[in-house]
């Protein structure tokens, strides 16, 4: 899955320089330019990490992040909030806020897509990397592979995503809605039972050979995926 950045940028300009660069390093990517329409966009499809710029029309940038932490869905959605230079105390309400780094205009593609690459590291550990191991399971999202223990793990489109969705966020529970939302998307109809279905069929596929179960049933919660290293 390629991570998904939105830019929230109302100069024309540095918006399709932001896209275009971004597209460079592998990521897809929207473009907002207000912040009413961030949010917008924000509540059709979650981003991965927001770029945000401080001075918008319509609802600023800090307004913007302010209402994104105040969401349940959005509240640990990594933030990059932009800021022109000499907005110092600006900058330090940004990070108030809640923003997770922020970059000081005019700044180089190359230390931006630096910091998107911190951010993501840090706020979403697996994101950017091709393959990602959590105890003994490893997934190669470009071979679209998974192995547990070394043995091969042969699963469904949906399996892979929802395995997928779990191994970026070990140990957090998500409830049978908040996977819906992230594997089957926001705009599709899927009863929240069908969840249950393929958790059961990841849970086979990956306990063969007598492995001890990774994922966990938090009882009128949800679902997480538990892995000693
Ligand atoms: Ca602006």
């Amino acid at each position: 899955m390629t991570p998904y950045v939105l830019v929230v940028e109302d100069e024309d300009a540095l918006a399709t320089l932001l896209h275009y660069n971004l597209e460079k390093e592998g990521y897809e990517v929207g473009v907002a330019p207000d912040g009413e329409e961030a949010l917008t966009l924000v509540k059709e499809r979650l981003p991965d990490l927001v770029i945000l710029d401080w001075m918008l029309p319509k609802v600023s940038g800090i307004e913007v992040c302010r209402r994104l932490r105040a969401g349940p869905k959005t509240r640990n959605l990594p933030i990059i909030m932009l800021t022109a230079r000499g907005e110092e105390s600006d900058r330090i309400r940004g990070l108030d806020t809640g923003a997770d780094d922020y970059l000081v205009k005019p700044f180089g593609m190359s230390e931006l897509a630096a910091r998107v690459r911190a951010v993501l590291r840090r706020l979403r550990p697996g994101l950017a990397e091709d393959t990602t191991q959590v105890g003994d399971i490893v997934i190669d999202r470009i071979a679209h592979r998974v192995k547990r223990g070394g043995r091969e793990v042969h699963l469904g489109p949906t399996e892979f995503r929802l395995l997928d969705h779990f191994l970026r966020n070990p140990g957090r529970v998500f409830s049978r809605e908040q996977l819906l939302d992230a594997v089957w998307g926001s705009d599709v109809y899927v009863e929240a039972r069908t969840v249950d279905v393929h958790v059961g069929r990841l849970r086979k596929a990956l306990n063969q050979g007598q492995a001890a179960d990774p994922i966990r049933t938090v009882r009128s919660a949800g679902y997480a995926l538990d892995l000693g290293d």
